[in-house]
C-alpha cells in the first residue's frame, strides 16, 4: 500500500477550511490577521506531524523541510484566499505536499535529496499585491504598487530581502492546484498538465470624440467617442479570436466623458487586457487596431511574460499518468500561481486536478475526493521519481 491517506487529506482540507470560514459567504484569510495566522498556525502543525521541520520567514511564508543532500526539492502554494473564498484554491497544493512527506515516511522512504514545503503567503494578492511571497522568497521584483501596503502593514524591504532564497540550490518547484476554469471536467480529463502560465497585457486606451449638444447635433454631424469605442472593443474582440483560440480579451472597464445623458460622449477611456501563452500575437492585435484608429491612443502599463514549465518535468508527468492510465490534459494556465516567480530559474511544474463548474474564488469551488487524492499521489510519485535524479534536471 503505498497510496497516499486520502482520508487524511480531507480532514486537513475540511479542517483548514472551517479557518475563517463564514456560513453562507465562504473562508477568507487575508494575510496579516488572526484568521491567516491561526489557519498558518493549523499547517504548521500539520508539517510537523509530517516530520517536516518549520520556519516562517519575516514576510510570513511557512516552510517545512525534510532535510537531505544536494539541491531541494520544494513543493509549494498558498493558505491565503480571497475574501469569501474556498476551501481548495492554494491550500490543496500546500496540504497535498504535506501528505506526500508524511507519506513518504510511513512508507520508510528515505529521501536523497531535501524536500520542501513551502505555504506561500499573499498569493491572492488583495492585501500587498499577487504572489508577495513567492516574491519575496524568489528575489522578484517587489513593484511600486506594492511598497505603500508594505509599510501599511509594518513590513520593510530588509525584512523582504532576508526571505530571499539562493534559487540555484533548488532542484524543481512543483505546483498542484485546482483547476480554475472547466476545460478538464469539459473534456473527461483527470489531470491538467499546463505546459505554463499566459503572458498578460494590459493597456489603458483612450478615445477621443466631441463633446456636444445631444439634442441639437445632428447625427451626421457627430463625432461620438463612445460609438467609436464600441467598434473598437468589437474589433479588439474578434481579432483576438482571430489570432489564437488560446487568446483572451477582456475589456472590464470603461469610463465615458463628460458622462451626462444629454452631451455626445467626447472621450472614453477604457482598459484591455489580453492573456496568451507568447506575447507577440497580443502586440500584433493592439498594434493593428490602435493602427486603424486614429482617434485611439493606448499605453502599456502591465506586460507580464509567459511563465513555461520545464519540458522535462511535463515529460515525466506525462509518462506517470501513461502508468497509472490517468487521462490527462495537456492545457496552459490562464491564471496566475506561485510558479511565476520560480519559472524562469528553476525548472518548474504545474498541475491541476478538475474543479467543479471549473469555479473558484467562491464558496461553491468543489473538487471531488478522487480528484483531489489521484493529484497528490501523482504528486507523491513526482517526488519520488525527482528524488532519484543525480544531478541537474
Ligand atoms: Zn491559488
Amino acid at each position: 500500500m503505498n497510496d497516499i491517506n486520502g482520508s487524511r487529506l480531507s480532514r486537513r482540507l475540511t479542517q483548514l477550511g472551517q479557518i475563517g470560514f463564514m456560513p453562507g459567504e465562504g473562508t477568507t484569510r487575508l494575510p496579516y490577521t488572526p484568521a491567516y495566522d491561526e489557519g498558518r498556525t493549523y499547517v504548521q502543525r500539520c508539517m510537523e506531524q509530517a516530520g517536516l521541520q518549520t520556519s516562517i520567514d519575516p514576510v510570513g511564508n511557512l516552510v517545512g523541510e525534510l532535510p537531505g543532500k544536494g539541491k531541494t526539492i520544494c513543493i509549494g502554494s498558498h493558505i491565503d484566499t480571497v475574501p469569501g473564498g474556498g476551501i481548495y484554491d492554494g491550500t490543496y497544493g500546500v496540504l497535498a505536499g504535506i501528505e506526500c512527506v508524511q507519506r513518504l515516511r510511513e512508507m520508510g522512504y528515505q529521501n536523497r535529496h531535501p524536500i520542501q514545503v513551502v505555504a506561500f503567503t499573499e498569493e491572492e494578492g488583495n492585501v500587498i499585491g499577487g504572489t508577495f511571497g513567492s516574491k519575496a522568497f524568489t528575489g522578484g521584483e517587489i513593484d511600486g504598487a506594492m511598497r505603500p501596503n508594505l509599510v501599511l502593514h509594518g513590513l520593510t524591504m530588509e525584512e523582504v530581502n532576508a526571505c530571499r532564497r539562493d534559487l540555484t540550490q533548488y532542484q524543481c518547484y512543483l505546483e498542484l492546484h485546482i483547476e480554475q476554469g472547466g476545460l478538464l471536467e469539459a473534456e473527461g480529463a483527470q489531470i491538467g498538465l499546463a505546459g505554463g502560465i499566459v503572458g498578460i497585457v494590459r493597456y489603458r486606451m483612450t478615445v477621443s470624440g466631441c463633446a456636444n449638444h445631444a439634442g441639437s447635433t445632428p447625427m451626421h454631424l457627430r463625432d461620438d467617442a463612445l460609438v467609436s469605442a464600441c467598434r473598437i472593443i468589437t474589433k479588439l474582440m474578434d481579432r483576438a479570436r482571430a489570432a489564437s483560440p488560446d487568446m483572451v480579451c477582456t475589456v472590464g472597464t470603461l469610463q465615458v466623458f463628460p458622462g451626462a445623458v444629454n452631451v455626445i460622449p467626447g472621450k472614453v477611456e477604457f482598459i484591455v487586457e489580453l492573456r496568451n501563452p507568447t506575447m507577440e500575437p497580443m502586440d500584433q492585435v493592439i498594434a493593428s487596431v490602435l493602427e486603424e484608429h486614429a482617434d485611439l491612443t493606448g499605453e502599456a502599463y502591465i506586460r507580464q511574460e509567459p511563465t513555461q514549465c520545464s519540458p522535462k518535468l511535463m515529460e515525466l508527468s506525462e509518462r506517470l499518468c501513461r502508468g497509472r492510465g490517468i487521462h490527462f490534459l495537456n492545457m496552459f494556465s490562464g491564471a496566475g500561481h506561485d510558479l511565476m516567480n520560480w519559472g524562469q530559474t528553476v525548472p518548474s511544474m504545474l498541475l491541476f486536478i478538475p474543479s467543479k463548474d471549473g469555479i473558484s474564488h467562491s464558496i461553491r469551488e468543489y473538487s471531488a475526493p478522487e480528484d483531489l487524492y489521484r493529484g497528490a499521489q501523482l504528486l507523491m510519485e513526482m517526488v519520488q521519481a525527482l528524488d532519484q535524479e543525480e544531478g541537474d534536471l
